[in-house]
């Protein structure tokens, strides 16, 4: 197990970060601390790759692999329950996805796998911006896989509910992918009380919007997943209850955890919005926003994953059955180009850590001593340390 005085250390940093949010491509301070700690354990670090993204490389040996563990470092906009002795000292920025945890328990790993005999190279990325601000996209599109080409890469995310200290590793989909859509109806606006004058939008985006849920109850194979939502709406004004608007907006989020399902439920929603605004006599404006893919496990590193987790934290501590989220996690930039295998670690009852995204959600410390071992595990088992 890991040394207990280090933990300790290593906790405190832990709350500290926590104590000091930052949102996506601002976090100068956490950046900061990752980059320091990683020079004092002797990686070569490269900052501000994806603006505030931070990677830490180590070659040994002549051994020609090289592999990528990631975590974030972002937390999100919303403020955090009061009366924690570690609670965010600022407003409306909170880490309430553990992402404070991520960090350090890589870092903290990084300290453990310098001092590991392996052959081979270790990319440490540090990404920027995971909560919707597309953090890896700005990685990758700054050179991330140029500069640290990678052979496999690997991502871990803590899990309430999910027993402390067990890590799933599965095969296949574990997020959705988080697309977002938008359709605007353009009518002609008229008189309330004279609707056959004008072209009237509204009645057609409600049409639409009854019509959107049979994507997925009549297109989709009841066997596979998917998600199609309205989420916003807006038309004419409350000022004005006698007047029918030229233009009625739409939009929404699609999520699915295939290549193939992404760019049906696209087509799908534009040919509601095309079909309904034709039969109306409208026009309908249709964008599709990708914003990230589906997170999908590579057979191979989910191998690697689960002889790390049973070497490191024993048989009992390996799941290898659990359901995918619908969430999505931009890790998935790096996955889709590179075979990936991202796992959950178990924090323990939601009873006690709160829920992902909740204002009362803390990161449960007593879960990093596995997270640790458990990177420690995929680099010995990838790049055959002693
Ligand atoms: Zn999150
Ligand atoms: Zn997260």
């Amino acid at each position: 197990m890991y040394d207990r005085t280090r933990l300790d250390e290593w906790v405190a940093l832990r709350r500290d970060l926590h104590a000091h949010p930052e949102l996506g491509f601002e976090e100068h301070r956490t950046a900061g601390i990752v980059a320091e700690r990683l020079a004092e354990a002797g990686y070569r670090v490269r900052c501000g790759l994806g603006q505030t993204g931070v990677v830490g490389s180590m070659t040994r040996g002549g051994g020609s692999r090289s592999i990528l563990l990631r975590a974030d470092m972002d937390a999100l906009a919303m403020t955090e329950c009061k009366g924690r002795s570690h609670g965010s000292t600022i407003d409306g920025k909170m880490h309430a996805c553990g992402h404070d945890g991520h960090t350090v328990m890589l870092l903290a790993a990084a300290e453990k796998i310098a001092a590991l005999d392996f052959d081979g190279t270790v990319h440490l990325v540090f990404q920027p911006a995971e909560e919707g601000r597309g953090g890896a996209a700005a990685m990758v599109a700054d050179g991330l896989l140029d500069e640290f080409p990678a052979d496999a890469a690997y991502g871990l995310h803590n899990m309430p509910d999910l027993p402390l200290g067990v890590i799933a590793a599965v095969e296949g989909p574990q997020l959705a992918s988080s697309d977002s859509w938008e359709a605007a109806f353009r009518g002609v606006g008229s008189h309330g009380a004279k609707p056959h004058q004008g072209r009237d939008a509204v009645t057609a985006a409600g049409v639409f919007l009854g019509q959107l849920p049979g994507i997925v109850a009549r297109e989709v194979d009841p066997l596979q997943s998917a998600v199609v939502s309205a989420c916003a709406l807006s038309a004419g004004d409350f000022a004005a209850l006698n007047v029918i608007p030229a233009e009625v907006r739409v939009g929404g989020t699609a999520r699915a955890y295939s290549a193939a399902m992404r760019d049906h439920l696209e087509e799908a929603i534009g040919r509601q919005a095309q079909g309904v605004a034709s039969s109306w006599g409208i026009e309908a404006d249709y964008r599709f926003i990708r914003r990230i893919p589906p997170v999908v496990n590579d057979p191979g590193p989910v191998a690697v994953a689960r002889r790390a987790v049973v070497k490191a934290l024993g048989g009992e501590a390996l799941q290898t059955v659990f359901p995918p989220s619908t969430a999505g996690d931009d890790f998935a930039e790096f996955s889709a180009r590179v075979p990936g295998a991202y796992v959950w670690l178990g924090m323990g009852p939601s009873v006690e850590t709160g829920v992902h995204h909740s204002p009362r959600y803390d990161f449960n410390d007593a879960c990093m001593s596995a997270g640790i071992e458990y990177w420690c595990a995929v680099v010995a088992e990838e790049l055959g340390a002693k």
